[in-house]
């Protein structure tokens, strides 16, 4: 399993240039056995993430440079890490352009790490690829047309370019075409049942899938909203 030198634990790499909270959660995670690293800036952060692949990025939004709404987006053209998003402020803008650039989960400052490690424990966790929908054969949605088994979705034969997160919630929603889900089941399939943040996580995420679909918010083709219940897939051909 893992050797001295972290070899298959799970990477983190910690984005913050506060150095004592970036070594507090480093800490944390070590202790959790999880190896982390630290970058002290966006610049930094994007050349290491390059290097080391980690599977999950904890992303300070204030940071000396560029900011973290600006690594999240760079890091999005080449890593599917997971990206919990570090807020100082409670403000929602905040985290929903975090959310809207491609980070998974957040957290406003003062935060627990201990609370932080549970998430980030939980997302490592969270059932990967087939094992989420019931893998098999492509399903067809209009012009849609999913790959549960090569983890792939296409819009008239464009690869859409989905994260690891944006495709399972697809592959749920996909795997049973005619049901309605609501937040809390896609949240329980989707984020795993250890995870405690607010359900409506979910609309940030459909409305991220609906925009890399095509799809229209205001007349969607594939992901519908169902009034006070949840999301389904359109109407299959
Ligand atoms: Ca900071």
């Amino acid at each position: 399993m893992s050797g001295p030198d972290g070899a298959g634990k799970p990477r983190a790499l910690i984005v913050e240039d506060e150095e004592h909270l970036a070594q507090l959660v480093a800490d944390y995670l070590a202790r959790d056995q999880i190896a982390a690293e630290i970058a002290a800036d966006g610049e930094r952060a994007l050349e290491m993430a390059r290097a080391s692949r980690p599977d999950v990025v904890v992303l300070d939004l204030m940071l000396p440079g560029i900011d973290g709404i600006e690594v999240c987006r760079r890091l999005r053209t080449f890593s599917d890490a997971y990206v919990i998003m570090l807020t100082a402020r409670a403000e929602e803008t905040d985290k929903l352009i975090g959310l809207a650039v491609g980070a998974d989960d957040y957290m406003t400052k003062p935060f627990s790490p201990r609370e932080l490690t549970a998430r980030i424990r939980a997302m490592l966790r969270r059932p990967r690829g087939p094992q989420l929908g019931d893998g098999g054969p492509a399903r067809r949605f209009g012009d849609l047309v999913i790959d549960p088994e090569a983890r792939e979705a296409a819009v008239a034969g464009s690869p859409a370019d989905l994260t690891k997160l944006e495709f399972d919630l697809l592959d749920v929603l996909s795997s049973r075409p005619r049901a309605v889900f609501t937040r809390r089941q896609l949240v329980d399939r989707v984020w795993g049942q250890d995870w405690f943040g607010d359900e409506h996580i979910v609309d940030v995420h459909v409305m991220r899938l609906r925009r890399k679909l095509g799809d229209d918010a205001d007349r969607p083709r594939y992901v519908l909203a169902v009034r006070g219940v949840g999301y389904r897939m359109g109407p299959g051909t």
